[in-house]
């Protein structure tokens, strides 16, 4: 596969510290085991996250200098208004400071005690405010989401059968909400259909559900609608966000990720006033008055340029093309990954990669270890290490796969970078055996892998 040319170019630098095998060795170590611990300077390519970890454009950055910062009724709120209630269409925005504020603010609002929510497949912190608001998340994505081998277009896509086979067992009136998450970030990015979401919008209408977009990746998962699903290969991304938002009620977004800032979120309701007027009452008491939510106003005004700059297909093309790029690097090389790879990152199947590693010696987490003590990379695990021990039992849990997630962070690393994780990824396959498993020495009681301990057991 061609790399696909950034549609920019460079007008600032941030120098990185090139370190020693023996270096990463002692920094590794002090940090226990875990790349949470490392301080970020001691990292070549951070690939942990693509959450916040974005290159502006220069418009954004002269957007923090325009900020109007007025307590209520700044100019820069206004800006994010127009961009948002044209971009989505509906008729309530509210900026909050980040994609988890919009959950904390949402659904304890809608989730009754015991009630279920349906989702695609819950990205972690909205299925812990669905736990935190007394309600059941529940995961019925397509059986093609779980299987790492078989292409498939649009693997983040509900089971639509079962989302109506579920309502009908367990009854409307346990049922919260359904939340559909664009792209399926858990399954490894994956876009989800308009097909699909058409589908499920006439089933939450049908049975009165509310349904709600967790949108943090609308922009990639409306670019992959448009290259994959006929009816909208001549539409524009703005016109297939529309269209795609038209169908739900109410979304939740994380802006650091597609709207390209360091720091925001947003809530949207689309035709709700008395839904709108308890979320104001919660904005207020948790993120602040109604017109900043939480953020300064040139965060305000940075938001409102990144959401109209990241539907350009030019930068979205490039944007896919680069975990598109590094995935087929993977599959000359015989690296086993979730294929096709979604639109942020490469999920690497560690399990299938360090057979002799046990999930309970988190292969995800050693190969993520081993990326560092090669390259200077920083990945995460996505597999056992990440699942807490069962809350009742104690007993360790098997994550139904054992991945290592190399999330791309947007517009920041070259197509040499990309080279660089690729030949990494070779060089430890070829001496794989060697690879350690490892085991935890200390862990919390929730979230561990954030700030667990651990050691490297030979194997
Ligand atoms: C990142 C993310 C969130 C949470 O957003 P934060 O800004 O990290 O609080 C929620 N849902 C999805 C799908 C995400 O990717």
């Amino acid at each position: 596969m061609r790399y696909i040319p950034e549609p920019f170019k460079i007008k600032m630098v941030e120098p990185l510290k090139m370190t020693t095998r023996e270096q990463r060795e002692a920094y590794i170590k002090a940090a226990d085991y875990n790349g949470f611990a490392l301080p970020a300077e001691a990292v070549y390519i951070d690939l942990q996250t693509d959450s916040g970890t974005g290159a502006m454009t220069d418009t954004q950055w002269a957007g923090l200098m325009r900020g109007d910062e007025a307590y209520s009724g700044g100019r820069s709120y206004y800006r994010l208004m127009e961009v948002g209630k044209e971009l989505f269409g509906y008729d309530y925005i509210q900026p909050v400071h980040q994609g988890r504020a919009a959950e904390k603010v949402l659904l304890p609002i809608i989730i009754k005690a015991g009630q279920y929510v349906i989702s695609n497949t819950f990205f972690d912190t909205t299925r812990g405010h669905v736990g935190l608001a007394g309600g059941r998340p529940v995961d019925l994505v397509c059986a093609e989401g779980l299987d790492t081998t078989t292409y498939a277009d649009f693997k983040g896509n509900m089971d639509v059968e079962k989302l109506v086979a579920f309502i009908e067992e367990h009854g409307v009136d346990s049922i919260a909400g359904i939340v559909m998450t664009i792209t399926n970030n858990t399954v490894g990015g994956q876009p989800v259909s308009v097909a699909n979401l058409r589908e499920v919008s006439a089933v939450a209408k049908k049975y009165g559900i509310l349904l709600i977009i967790d949108a943090a990746r609308f922009a990639e998962n409306a670019m992959f609608v448009k290259q994959r699903e006929p009816e909208f290969n001549d539409k524009s991304i703005k016109q297939i966000t529309l269209e795609a938002f038209a169908l739900a009620d109410a979304f939740t977004m994380s802006a650091k990720k597609d709207a390209i800032v360091n720091m925001g979120g947003l809530l949207g309701v689309r035709d709700n006033p008395a839904l709108v007027e308890r979320i104001k009452s919660n904005v207020i008491s948790f993120e602040g008055y109604l017109t900043y939510g939480g953020l300064a106003g040139r965060d305000l005004e940075a938001m409102a340029i990144g959401l109209e700059e990241g539907l350009d297909e030019d930068y979205l093309r490039y944007r896919i093309g680069q975990s598109q790029y590094l995935a087929a690097k993977l599959e000359e090389y015989g690296i086993p990954f979730q294929n096709p790879v979604g639109g942020h990152g490469v999920f690497v199947d560690a399990g299938k990669m360090l057979p002799h590693i046990p999930w309970n010696y988190y292969p995800g987490h050693a190969l993520a270890i081993e990326l560092y003590l090669e390259a200077g990379i920083r990945a995460c695990d996505i597999g056992s290490y990440l699942m807490d021990p069962d809350p009742v039992t104690g007993e360790q849990q098997q994550a139904p796969a054992e991945f290592t997630r190399l999330a791309i962070p947007r517009r920041v690393y070259t197509q040499a970078h990309l080279d660089v994780i690729a030949d990494a990824l070779k060089t430890i396959k070829e001496r794989s055996r060697e690879v350690p498993g490892y085991e935890i020495t200390w862990q919390a009681e929730v979230l561990r892998h954030f700030t667990g301990k651990l050691r490297p057991v030979k194997l």
